[in-house]
């Protein structure tokens, strides 16, 4: 899955980036309307993250101009609560999606899936971790057979765990990608959700499947029963 950010405000194009890589999404950035068309013309994404004011050519202009040229790539279009931009006006040109800023960057990712699946470009419908399967456009978890119920927070942490299986995710990493951007809350909010995932994926299994790695993170492994 490869996907282009067109996002001109450094920060924020820096921010996605880490984010979307860390759910294995390839990711490329320009900060520029004509910079980022003419990747967008050349690499042929999956998807493209375009933000509407920006240098060079705005993002209306650079969406009308890919769907003239017959590129059907889909678009999420980030546009400014102030209204002097309408969203209206992004799927006139041509837009799939549309989020307006600021937004959460837990709802940025599921409108991206959303839109990659629209388009059958989602390959990773089914995440498997030994016997713990994450079905993430379903927002299902299963242990074997059994239908595990987890919030929307919960989920989020294991399916940020689950993509990256085996490797150690940082608590502020898993902050990044489940809660806002600009979270500045405590750090434990983290270790809160992974003693509740705990309490429902491992301990009715006798498993122990979510690793604490002292000082640095958590890390899923598989735990075969
Ligand atoms: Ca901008």
């Amino acid at each position: 899955m490869r996907l282009l950010v067109v996002e001109d405000e450094h920060r924020l194009a820096a921010a996605l980036q880490k984010g979307l890589r860390a759910e294995g999404f390839e990711v490329d950035v320009a900060h520029d309307g004509l910079v980022g068309l003419g990747m967008a013309l050349e690499q042929g994404y999956d998807a493209i993250v375009l933000d509407i004011m920006l240098p060079g050519l705005n993002g209306y202009r650079v969406c009308a101009r890919l769907r003239a040229a017959g590129d059907l790539t889909p678009i999420l279009m980030l546009t400014a609560k102030d209204g002097e931009y309408d969203e209206a006006e992004a799927l006139d040109t041509g837009a799939d999606d549309y989020l307006t800023k600021p937004f959460s960057y837990l709802v940025l990712v599921a409108r991206l899936r959303a839109l990659l699946r629209r388009a059958g470009r989602d390959e990773a419908a089914r995440i498997e971790v030994g016997d713990l399967t994450i079905l993430p456009a379903e927002h299902r978890c299963l242990r074997g057979h059994d239908e595990i119920d987890l919030t929307p927070r919960e989920f989020a942490v294991l399916e940020v765990l689950a993509r990256r299986s085996g490797e150690v995710v940082t608590k502020p990493e898993i902050i990044d990608e489940v809660w806002d951007l600009a979270y500045a809350g405590d750090l434990n909010v983290v270790e809160v959700h992974v003693s509740a995932l705990r309490r429902k994926v491992d301990a009715p299994y006798g498993r122990h499947s979510l690793e604490t790695v002292r000082g640095v993170g958590y890390r899923l492994v598989p735990d075969a029963p």
